[in-house]
């Protein structure tokens, strides 16, 4: 069977505020690496983990969508940002199974530093009964310490890229990504100071941040 044959969709969730090439670029890589038939991005409505975002649930929704427009395979979730409650991510992968049913592959993405805080994550042990980790590395965040539960798990779960698409969920591969230093956070103090992020997000989204003067 060719891999592009393959039932495998890719989820990506986070703030998104603003969305900018790290995470576009971790999600490309997942979605044509493993030639997945669809990435969603899903931005959060409440982080759990963090603090309230600046930029209203409308607007991280309107960036995230100029950002895929165009992009073949990727599509935008808005089932978070609609939800009236805290988006846990066990919450939205029950949802995308029930959705897409047993035997879709389900690659839950994320960078090194999201996964070296995994098992804080509310039913995180049910996470990876729902889906696959493909964890993409990022400057700053090294392997999870030897002796943690992540390393554990990871020693336990690891295959390559291909392994991800032997089982619907379970699996865990940390992929030799092109590693981007571009955060949210830092974009957001730098464009405080008036220093401009072109090239580092979509042209399309700093159009909407500028016209919307949000940051
Ligand atoms: P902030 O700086 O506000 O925390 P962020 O840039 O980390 O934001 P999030 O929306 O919190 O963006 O991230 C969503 C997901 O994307 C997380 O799994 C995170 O690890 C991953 N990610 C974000 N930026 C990168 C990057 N530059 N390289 C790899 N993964 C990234």
């Amino acid at each position: 069977m060719a891999i592009s044959a393959v039932n495998a969709i890719g989820v990506l969730g986070g703030t998104f505020d603003p969305i900018h090439n790290g995470h576009l670029r971790l999600a490309w890589e997942a979605h044509t690496r493993l030639g997945l038939r669809e990435t969603r991005l899903i931005p959060c409505h409440v982080p759990p983990h963090r603090a309230t975002p600046t930029s209203s649930a409308h607007h991280r929704l309107a960036m995230t969508t100029l950002a895929c427009a165009g992009v073949p395979g990727f599509t935008v979730d808005d089932w978070e940002i609609r939800r009236d409650a805290p988006s846990y991510s066990v919450e939205t992968l029950t949802h995308l199974r029930q959705q897409l049913g047993e035997d879709t592959r389900i690659i839950f993405l994320m960078g090194m530093d999201a996964f070296c805080q995994f098992t804080t994550w509310h039913q995180w042990q049910r996470i990876l009964e729902l889906a696959h980790l493909w964890i993409a590395h990022r400057p700053g965040a090294n392997e999870p310490a030897p002796g943690s539960e992540e390393a554990r798990q990871l020693q336990r779960r690891r295959v390559d890229h291909t392994g991800l698409l032997e089982a619907p969920a379970g699996s865990i591969c940390v992929y030799d990504s092109t590693a981007l230093d571009i955060s949210a956070t830092h974009l957001r103090a730098q464009m405080a100071l008036g220093i401009s992020p072109r090239f580092l997000l979509p042209d399309s989204v700093r159009g909407y941040i500028e016209q919307h003067e949000l940051y």
